[in-house]
């Protein structure tokens, strides 16, 4: 029997896979890769006689089946999944399956969209004395929210908000965040398609503008929106420096200067 590893493919540039998930690639005698979002990851990494499925289209059961049966052909099979596997990405309802017909698994991290897009647009999800939390959760859809974590209770923190699978929700994000004390004239990041080549887009605007910004630039799928009290702090006055790089702060590898 075979082992099947869940690999998180990175947010899109076939680059940004790790060092690992590119070998297991090589090496993979089967793999199953998640609709368009990382075709090219596979047939640039993939061996020529590499058993390659795309799965879109089919059910959680039949991606299960696919990969029990690929895994007494193969000492490789993979599950490759946007960004990182452990966010939004069925790995539980997938694991479930195999655990209990006795395949070995393992998960290798990728890259989330959520850290690609913040570096798309230069941006910090943390700074000293602004933030230093960061929520990754998205809005209520088809997918119920369990109690406590409507972005409208999430949102009174004032971190940073990272929201997947919610841009064609920007009317709620909106009503959410005015419920939370945030403004109209607060700054939202919106970055569709992140780190892959030619098809990013990045949208800067406020709370009360980024719908219509988002529908001139007609994303309505695949984007990452960034609500943050650090947006634009590369462009501010007056920063709070962090501790660990202040001449005047002794820690474990360095001496405080005075
Ligand atoms: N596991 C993935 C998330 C899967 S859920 C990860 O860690 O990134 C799918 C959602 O992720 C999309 O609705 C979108 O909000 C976000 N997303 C995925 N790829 C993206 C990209 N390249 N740029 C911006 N957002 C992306």
């Amino acid at each position: 029997m075979g082992k099947v590893w869940f690999v998180g493919a990175g947010p899109g540039d076939a680059e940004l896979i790790t060092v690992k998930g590119q070998r297991l690639l090589r090496e993979a005698g089967a793999i199953i890769y998640a609709g368009s979002l990382v075709s090219k990851a596979c047939t640039l990494w993939a061996s020529e006689d590499c058993d390659i499925a795309d799965s879109k289209g089919m059910t959680l059961d039949e991606i299960t089946g696919w990969l029990i049966e690929k895994a007494g052909k193969h000492e490789t099979v993979i599950r490759l999944q946007t960004g990182d596997p452990s966010l939004y990405g069925a790995l539980i309802e997938m694991l479930q399956p195999l655990d209990a017909a006795g395949i070995e698994s393992s998960v290798v991290p990728g890259v989330s969209s959520a850290f690609a897009s913040m570096a798309a647009a230069s941006e910090s999800m943390t700074l000293p004395e602004v933030t230093q939390t960061v929520i990754l959760t998205r809005v209520e859809g088809r997918t119920p929210m369990p109690d406590g974590e409507s972005l409208r209770e999430l949102a009174q923190h004032k971190t940073t908000l990272c929201l997947f699978l919610s841009i064609t929700l920007l009317h709620k994000v909106r009503d959410e965040l005015l419920a939370a004390g945030w403004h109209d004239d607060d700054a939202i990041l919106v970055v569709q398609k992140a780190s892959w080549p030619d098809e990013e887009k990045i949208v800067r605007g406020t709370i009360g503008n980024i719908r219509e910004k988002c529908r001139a630039e007609k994303i309505a799928s695949q984007a990452m929106i960034v609500v943050s009290p650090t947006l634009g702090a590369r462009h501010w006055k007056t920063l709070k420096k962090s501790k660990l790089y202040d001449a005047d702060f002794t820690h474990r590898f360095r001496k405080a200067e005075k």
